[in-house]
C-alpha cells in the first residue's frame, strides 16, 4: 500500500525510492508533479489510487526538472495514456534528452567509501536509475503565473541544480513544492533540515544557491522537497538555514 501524505487540504506527498511525488486535486481532476524512478510508477499508481482515482484522471504533469528520479511515471503515464507533461522552457531540451545533466555512475566511484552510499546506488539501480529515459513533447509553460492545471501551481524559476529547473507554489494553501531546489534528507547527507543537496547532484552549484532568492520570497509555510519529509516552516527560514549549510 503506498503511503500517501494529505501536507495540505488537496496537496498530497507520496514516496518513491528515496523519492517525493506530488499530486494535486481540484474535484476529482489530479494534477502530478514528478514520478519518481522508473521502478516507482506502481508506487505512483498506488497514491493515485489510493486517492479512489487513476491516471486518466491525471489533466497534467509537471516535471520539477529531467533527472531520472523525477521522470519514471511521467514518461509511462505519457506514453500510456498521453497525458500532456509541462516542464520550463529551459528544460524541455533536457527533457527531450537534447543533453544530461545528471551525475552518472563514474561521479560516484570517489564517494564509494563513505557510509550509505553503497547501498543507496545498488538500491536506486535496482529502481532503474541507470534507463535513458526522455520525454520527446514535454511542453514549456505557456505563460507565466498559475497555470491552468488542478490545484493551479505557480512555477517558480529555479534554474541551478538543472539549467531550466522550476519549484512550484500551491498559493492558495501556502505550499511550495521545491524539487531540488531545496530538500530537507538525502541518504547521502548526514544532516537533516532543510539543505541543498550534496554538490555532485548539482549541475551548477553557484546558480543553485542563487536560485533559494526565487524561493525566499514566497509566501508559504508548508514545504514539500523532491527528497525528504514535507516540512511546516516558513520558506525564507528554511532558505537561511540551506544557506547556512552549504556554506
Ligand atoms: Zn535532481
Amino acid at each position: 500500500m503506498t503511503v500517501v501524505d494529505e501536507v495540505a487540504p488537496n496537496v498530497f506527498r507520496a514516496s518513491g525510492t528515496d523519492v517525493n511525488v506530488v499530486i494535486l486535486r481540484d474535484g476529482g481532476d489530479l494534477t502530478l508533479i514528478d514520478g519518481g524512478y522508473p521502478g516507482d510508477v506502481g508506487a505512483v499508481e498506488g497514491a493515485i489510487r489510493s486517492l479512489g482515482r487513476g491516471p486518466e484522471d491525471v489533466q497534467g504533469m509537471l516535471l520539477t526538472h529531467a533527472h531520472i528520479d523525477h521522470m519514471g511515471a511521467i514518461v509511462a503515464f505519457h506514453e500510456r495514456y498521453g497525458i500532456p507533461v509541462f516542464t520550463d522552457p529551459t528544460e524541455v531540451a533536457h527533457a527531450r534528452r537534447d543533453y544530461l545533466e545528471q551525475a552518472t555512475g563514474k561521479d560516484f566511484v570517489p564517494m564509494l567509501y563513505k557510509h550509505g552510499v553503497l547501498p543507496w546506488l545498488l538500491r536506486v539501480a535496482r529502481a532503474g536509475a541507470t534507463r535513458s529515459l526522455s520525454v520527446d513533447d514535454a511542453q514549456a509553460f505557456a505563460a507565466s503565473g498559475p497555470l491552468d492545471l488542478p490545484g493551479t501551481p505557480v512555477p517558480v524559476a529555479t534554474h541551478g541544480h538543472t539549467s531550466g529547473h522550476s519549484a512550484y507554489h500551491v498559493s492558495h494553501h501556502g505550499v511550495v513544492i521545491t524539487g531540488d531546489a531545496l530538500v530537507t534528507a538525502h541518504p547521502l547527507s548526514k544532516v537533516r533540515g532543510p539543505q541543498l543537496l550534496p554538490k555532485v547532484f548539482d549541475h551548477g552549484k553557484q546558480d543553485t544557491v542563487a536560485a533559494l532568492d526565487h524561493l525566499a520570497v514566497l509566501d508559504a509555510e508548508t514545504i514539500v522537497p523532491g527528497h525528504g519529509p514535507a516540512m511546516s516552516m516558513p520558506i525564507a527560514e528554511a532558505v537561511e538555514q540551506a544557506r547556512e549549510r552549504s556554506r
